[in-house]
């Protein structure tokens, strides 16, 4: 299965997440296989992104949403981590800092975008400006609706300056969100992970639907697209998205720059002539 192509919000679509199953997994894959296939994937990512840093050229930002536990830590945990730390970063969105919030909305996501070579993962991001920004009423419609052109506009700016976006969204059901909390509430190691917006914003799942719907119906664009990933199985979560970043990786057909010094010649000077 193609998993970019299944997956991917055709630019112009309207997005019903109704229609998308969350629990949905490939049936010709079995998790022990699928775990085999991650890991893969990871060799493959790794090798991608040295080739990304070598080359100089570009870089690559991978934006995370998703509701309260819907994955975007394991992602990063399990598939993101096959990067190497020097050229790959995470930048996690907060309520924003008084400075932040004294500039434009996309100050912050401008300022933390990869520099050449790199990659960066937004943990949240500029998304959450109509996103949460709408759910707790933090600015009028007048300023959230003008919002997702404001944003497009930036996406295409970078991407025209060799920043390659994708966008992931992990799609849980409100019974796995339940079951995820619960797990934590069990778990005392994950205690500190809870907070009690997750619950006040839980009966706002009908709500976040909505807004989900309308980042990813007017938001998803041939230069940076939207993924919508079932993420109830978390092992069917990293394999479609391990996979949608090679393929997207692979597709930028990328190669080792030529060396900056004649190789023949150092060859000759320090090993042949030496033996
Ligand atoms: P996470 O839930 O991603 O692990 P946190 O528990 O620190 O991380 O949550 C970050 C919080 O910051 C979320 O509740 C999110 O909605 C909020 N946040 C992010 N961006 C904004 C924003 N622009 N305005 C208000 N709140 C924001």
């Amino acid at each position: 299965m193609n998993y970019a192509q299944r997956f991917l919000i055709k630019p112009g679509s309207k997005v019903k997440l109704s229609n998308i199953d969350p629990h949905f997994k490939d049936a010709h894959v079995s998790k022990k296989d699928a775990l085999k296939l991650i890991e893969l994937n990871k060799l493959r990512l790794r090798a991608l992104q040295e080739l990304l840093y070598a080359e100089h050229k570009r870089s690559l930002l991978i934006c995370l949403q998703a509701i309260d536990t819907g994955g975007k830590d394991g992602i990063i945990r399990h598939v993101i981590s096959a990067m190497n730390p020097q050229g790959c970063n995470v930048a996690s969105f907060k309520p924003p800092t008084s400075l932040e919030h004294d500039h434009d909305f996309l100050w912050r996501a401008h300022r933390d975008m990869p520099i050449k070579g790199n990659v960066t993962v937004f943990n949240r991001s500029h998304y959450e400006d109509v996103l949460v920004v709408r759910i707790h009423d933090l600015v009028p419609k007048s300023v959230w609706s003008k919002r997702y052109e404001q944003i497009n506009e930036m996406e295409k700016y970078f991407s025209a300056n060799d920043t390659h976006i994708v966008k992931f969204f992990l799609h849980i059901s409100k019974d796995e969100q339940l079951k995820r909390f619960k797990e934590r509430l069990d778990d005392p190691s994950k205690h500190w992970k809870i907070s009690e917006s997750d619950y006040t914003d839980r009966a706002q799942w009908d709500n976040y639907r909505k807004e989900f719907e309308d980042m990813l119906s007017k938001c998803s664009t041939e230069h940076a697209p939207w993924y919508v990933i079932p993420a109830n199985h978390k092992w069917f979560r990293d394999l479609a998205v391990s996979q949608i970043l090679v393929e997207y990786m692979e597709g930028l057909h990328m190669d080792f720059p030529e060396p900056s010094v004649n190789i023949g010649h150092i060859v000759k000077t320090y090993y042949v002539a030496k033996k």
